[in-house]
């Protein structure tokens, strides 16, 4: 499945964040380490980021694989941001293979990514869905219920469907949420910064494991955990 990370702190270069690291989300999207499902992230990437005097994020995202984008290789040495949000997609058997299928979803001021599956015949019709993917559908649903009611939405669609992963990573610009639910997820905080990611970028000792079925809140004053379920 897909591979994501989110970042607040001390603004860094796109490329700093998604492409240089050893393991960074470039490498993941071909030789991930931590993949359960899936080993090739090549159905498409989406970076959202936040920049001063401008609530709503900017996007960047692409039905290609990351790799084959020059492009935005050169423009991410040049874009920095305290917040982002990134992902790399491995598609769902049976999901539409397009641009507006890939994370990070927007509905105003915040940006969400989906790491899992759930069956789309539970959750909700969307008007607002961005692309009819499962990810998009549940996307517009957490968005719908609000993101205080995170938590909450996540138990109600894997009590719809036991078998759903469940991992999101949402950003504002100001604070990041997250969930585990049947996949991996790192952090790891520096005096820079938080990082969460679905797996670590390198081998810094001070990378967490995040427990499985928790709900992670990082603000600028730190990292809080609460046990989803
Ligand atoms: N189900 C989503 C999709 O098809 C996310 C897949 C994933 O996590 N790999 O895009």
């Amino acid at each position: 499945m897909c591979r994501h990370l989110a970042w607040l702190g001390r603004p860094r270069t796109l490329a700093e964040l998604v492409l240089e690291p050893p393991s960074s989300l470039l490498v993941q999207s071909w030789a991930p380490r931590r993949q359960r499902y899936g080993t090739l992230n090549a159905d498409g990437w989406g970076v959202g980021f936040y920049t001063p005097g401008r609530a709503q994020p900017a996007r960047w995202r692409s039905a290609k694989p990351l790799w084959g984008d020059p492009s935005f290789a050169s423009v991410a040495l040049v874009i920095s941001s305290g917040c982002v949000v990134a992902a790399v997609r491995s598609a769902t058997v049976g999901m539409p293979l397009e641009e507006s299928a890939a994370a990070p979803f927007t509905d105003g001021r915040w940006l969400l990514s989906h790491n899992g599956r759930v069956d789309r015949a539970v959750l909700p019709p969307a008007r607002d869905a961005e692309s009819t993917v499962d990810s998009a559908l549940l996307a517009a649903l957490v968005f719908d219920r609000g993101m205080d009611a995170l938590g909450a939405t996540v138990r109600e669609v894997a009590a719809a469907d036991p078998t759903a992963r469940l991992n999101l990573l949402a950003a504002d610009g100001t604070r990041l949420l997250a969930t585990t639910w049947g996949d991996t997820l790192s952090a790891l905080t520096t005096s820079d910064g938080t990082a969460l990611a679905s797996e670590p970028w390198d081998d810094d000792p001070a990378w967490t494991d995040v427990p499985d079925r928790s709900l992670v809140e990082v603000t600028p004053d730190g990292l809080t955990l609460t046990p989803l379920s």
